[in-house]
């Protein structure tokens, strides 16, 4: 572990433009999966609020206020069900790291959890149900178990994005319970869930940003 194990909060921006990035590459393929299981918007609305977010981000930028500018972008702009959940949690996530001066491993695992619980208190679903929850919680939990472990906070990061992985992998074989999807019964079986998808996406942007301003930090200190 390093002396600080933490990042500057004020090297926000970098780990927005990762977001932002990943929604923007990814947004044909977070489409077509929505396209198998709901209406085919999934990529197209996260796109348009990533991108009115970076419009409305300046160039600099902590990442509390970065994390909730993202928010509110999704929270006011974006319809479906996906604007109000994502909004949500990056609204809280930005919240739990206001007005700090570094990222630690503690407090980042606190952003995770704030984000969770107002996804699950907003959409009431559970793990199984095929949503983002099936990727966010076991992503959070594994985060805390490899802290809680002793891990240093790039380790956990990192553990953090295989429980991701294997969480988005895990929607394949559901049937959605909640949204959209769930229309569609036993014929949601099979394909991957778009929000899990995109969640999947978004933590590992996460994981390797932040992961890449630790070692350029530890390289200072
Ligand atoms: P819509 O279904 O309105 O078209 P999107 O296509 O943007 O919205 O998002 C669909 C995703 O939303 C699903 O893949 C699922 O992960 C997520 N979702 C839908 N309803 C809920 C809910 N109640 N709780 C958590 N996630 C949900
Ligand atoms: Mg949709």
């Amino acid at each position: 572990m390093s002396a600080t194990d933490a990042f500057p909060a004020r090297q926000g921006r970098v780990v927005i433009d990762a977001l932002i990035a990943a929604i923007d590459q990814h947004a044909e393929l977070l489409s077509e999966i929505d396209g198998a299981i709901g209406d085919g918007d999934h990529g197209i609305n996260m796109r348009k609020g990533f991108l009115l977010a970076r419009d409305q981000l300046p160039a600099e930028t902590d990442l509390s206020t970065g994390l909730r500018t993202l928010g509110d972008a999704l929270l006011t702009r974006i319809g479906g069900a996906m604007g109000p959940l994502y909004g949500s949690c990056f609204t809280e996530m930005g919240g739990a790291c206001a007005g700090v001066d570094r990222i630690d491993a503690v407090l980042f695992g606190r952003m995770l959890v704030a984000g969770r619980e107002v996804v699950a208190d907003l959409g009431e679903a559970r793990v199984g149900d095929k949503t983002l929850l099936d990727t966010l919680v076991p992503a959070t939990d594994a985060y805390l178990a490899s802290l809680e472990a002793g891990a240093s906070f790039a380790d956990a990061l990192e553990a953090m994005a295989q429980a991701a992985e294997w969480g988005k992998d895990s929607t394949r074989d559901l049937v959605a319970r909640v949204g959209r999807a769930s229309r569609l019964g036993e014929r949601s079986r099979g394909v991957l869930d778009p929000g899990a998808t995109s969640c999947w996406l978004l933590l590992t942007a996460m994981a390797d940003s932040m992961q890449g301003l630790l070692a350029a930090d530890d390289r200072l200190t």
